[in-house]
């Protein structure tokens, strides 16, 4: 017995110093680390303010296909892929977890992205059954959620809320379990400076609008789709469609529109690239959130700028999105009196000119 009590001590100890204690131990929390950030001597500091769009654009797009249904995803990864535009895709555990395989490939393609749209998608409104249900709501709010992140290999932060609406419980599932934006179905466009309320407020971080591919309007429907990427464009608003399935097969699933449909929407959108950034859900999320929390500085020294985003209070994990920054140089280069620089939450770039 004393043989095997010390073989005990000794793994346990083993374990401890070599897995706990030591970099590169599983149990070491990865810190970010980040770099000091200090102006020197003889440098000039100057005016730098990130974009309200990647890239300084107009407004923003961005395609969200509710439910993961298989037929769908594939016509929609062959339209992403054709036109180099991206879309994301909320799946609900129902509708993804029979076809796996397929997913998971899928979460190498740079045009699709998957975000959560629940378990089973069930309507969690005020005063449904659900709603006072603590149990069934943490498992199509947060189990669902560990689900898509065995797939996706990343936090999931983005929810896409089934039958467009929330109960109250729910939105303290969402806020527990770490989600960021939630899209909902209040129809409208979403302003650049989005909310931090996160009560049932349309517009808000768990309120997102969209607007439904199949609304009705008195304009035929690629004219009215094409007129809410017009809007996005000319008022600097966040326009997310709602798309459910593809198919040549109109008869068959929810508000399905053709291919052709589709690729004549897609093609419009890619006439607009220049002026708007269409992007996938968690990209934008996580770019407006940077916006809003971080603080970029920037100064001048030797003919290089060099300039730094201050994260703030953010996850440097999470938050890892490229911000745009327009750096004034007019004080010391006529030539060129505004510059654009790409840099992360956390970074040092540095830029010759
Ligand atoms: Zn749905």
């Amino acid at each position: 017995m004393g043989k095997i009590k010390n073989l005990i001590k000794k793994v346990y100890f083993f374990l401890v110093q070599y897995v706990y204690l030591f970099p590169g131990g599983k149990r070491r929390k990865k810190k970010p680390c980040l770099e000091p950030f200090i102006v020197p001597d003889g440098a000039v500091e100057l005016n730098v303010r990130i974009a309200p769009v990647y890239k300084n654009k107009c407004g923003i797009v961005t395609i969200i296909s509710d439910d993961g249904v298989y037929k769908t995803a594939k016509a929609l990864k062959a339209l992403a892929n054709k036109f180099s535009l991206p879309i994301t895709v909320a799946g609900t555990v129902k509708n993804v977890a029979p076809h796996m395989k397929f997913w998971k490939e899928l979460n190498d393609d740079p045009y699709i992205e998957l975000v959560n749209h629940s378990y089973n998608h069930i309507r969690m409104e005020e005063g449904t059954h659900i709603s006072s249900d603590m149990t069934a709501l943490k498992h199509e709010i947060y189990h669902s959620q560990v689900f898509f992140e065995k797939i996706t290999k990343r936090k999931t932060i983005a929810y896409v809320c089934p039958e467009n609406q929330m109960c109250r419980l729910g939105y303290q599932v969402l806020k527990e379990s770490g989600y960021l934006g939630v899209a909902q179905g209040s129809r409208g466009y979403n302003d650049l400076e989005i909310l931090s309320d996160t009560a049932n407020n349309p517009g808000s971080w768990f309120n997102l609008k969209r607007m439904g591919i199949c609304d009705k309007s008195e304009q035929s429907p690629n004219v009215m789709r094409q007129s809410w990427v017009d809007k996005a464009r000319e008022n600097n608003k966040w326009l997310i469609e709602m798309w459910h399935n593809v198919s040549d097969d109109i008869t068959k699933g929810y508000q399905t529109i053709t291919t052709a449909e589709a690729s004549e929407h897609l093609a419009y959108l890619k006439s607009c690239e220049n002026d708007l950034w269409i992007a996938k859900f968690t990209e934008v999320i996580k770019y407006l959130a940077e916006r809003q929390s971080c603080v970029a500085k920037a100064y001048w020294l030797d003919g290089h700028v060099i300039c730094y985003v201050d994260p703030k209070n953010l996850e440097l994990d999470i938050f890892t999105q490229d911000l745009s920054l327009l750096v004034d140089l007019s004080n010391v280069n006529n030539k060129c009196p505004e510059k654009m620089i790409e840099v992360k939450p956390g970074q040092i770039q540095r830029v010759k000119l």
